[in-house]
């Protein structure tokens, strides 16, 4: 796993690599823009997305990832809402394109009390508009599993297959999993068996091949607390277990992993020493899990 964190765009995004590598990162995930509203803004200057991919690869970085603007929700029940929503993702997906960035992560949306079923509709509606009418051929969307606080969906593996499903550009959609959420959602991952019980059912569901990333996060809150609350890892509820069969799984060599806790340079070197830590150096270890478990 190419092992990384979510790191600012302040200033300029073509800083973005720097600070990335600054911290040990090999894979960084940015916002495209500043997350704080939804209203237009400027269209990126395409010197800019050039001075970014040259310091990606200036400064060591493999892979990079964009979380989309959160206020977006394509699954809401009020029209002009859901109109903005698109917009700004059509926007996210088009900056993407000019920053050689596939994956455009982000949060399915919240129903707001309409039920499950409208909005996982509206959901694959609004990604089949804004994949159409997008200038951004090369770009993913990819769906994050979350805790499933409030009236959003997601949160459920079945639910994210149901929008691909729903979707007529299935082909172009990816799922990214955030470890802290897909705990706090009720999947037990804690333990081996766990873990293995809980790819298969991605693979059952969404299909494994479209995991194009991991938000690595351990969390505050308890199994199936559906509390979206970001820990240290193995500080929180989770421990460290898990994240030692993601950075050692073959699966996800060169699938990146991001942090998003705690957001700061020291606490995100640490938890990428603590990550680093866990990669075991035995070679049979890495190409064949299953064989290293029988042994156990
Ligand atoms: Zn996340
Ligand atoms: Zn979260």
């Amino acid at each position: 796993m190419y092992l990384g964190a979510h790191v600012s765009i302040a200033e300029s995004i073509a800083l973005a690599p720097e600070r990335g590598a600054a911290v040990g990162c090999e894979a960084i995930q940015i916002f495209s823009r500043s997350p704080r509203m939804l209203r237009r803004t400027k269209p990126l200057p395409p010197e800019d997305a050039e001075a970014f991919r040259a310091n990606l690869a200036a400064h060591g970085i493999r892979a990079a990832v964009i979380h989309d603007n959160y206020l977006i929700n394509l699954a809401s029940p009020k029209a002009p809402m859901r109109r903005m929503s698109r917009d700004a993702f059509r926007e996210e997906l088009e900056r993407a394109q000019l920053l050689g960035i596939r994956e455009v992560i982000f949060h399915p949306g919240a129903h707001m009390g309409k039920g499950e079923p409208a909005g996982l509709r509206r959901i694959a509606e609004g990604l089949d508009a804004c994949m159409e009418r997008a200038d951004a051929p090369d770009v993913m969307p990819c769906l994050e599993n979350t805790a499933g606080q409030g009236t959003t969906l997601g949160h459920t593996l079945e639910q994210l297959a149901d929008v691909i499903e729903a979707s007529s550009h299935a082909d172009r959609l990816g799922m990214c999993v955030d470890t802290c959420h897909t705990f706090a959602a009720g999947y037990d991952i804690r333990t081996r068996d766990g873990y293995e019980d809980f790819l298969r059912r991605v693979d059952a569901t969404v299909g494994l091949r479209r995991v194009r990333a991991f938000h690595l996060n351990d969390s505050k809150g308890d199994l199936g607390s559906h509390l979206d609350r970001h820990e240290d890892i193995g500080k929180g509820r989770i421990g460290t277990d898990l994240f030692a069969f993601l950075v050692n799984d073959a699966r996800f060599r060169v699938v990146p992993g991001c942090l998003e806790y705690p957001g700061t340079d020291g606490g995100y070197r640490k938890n990428l020493k603590t990550l680093r830590a866990l990669v075991t150096t035995d070679a049979t270890a890495k190409v064949r899990p299953k064989r290293a478990r029988r042994g156990r």
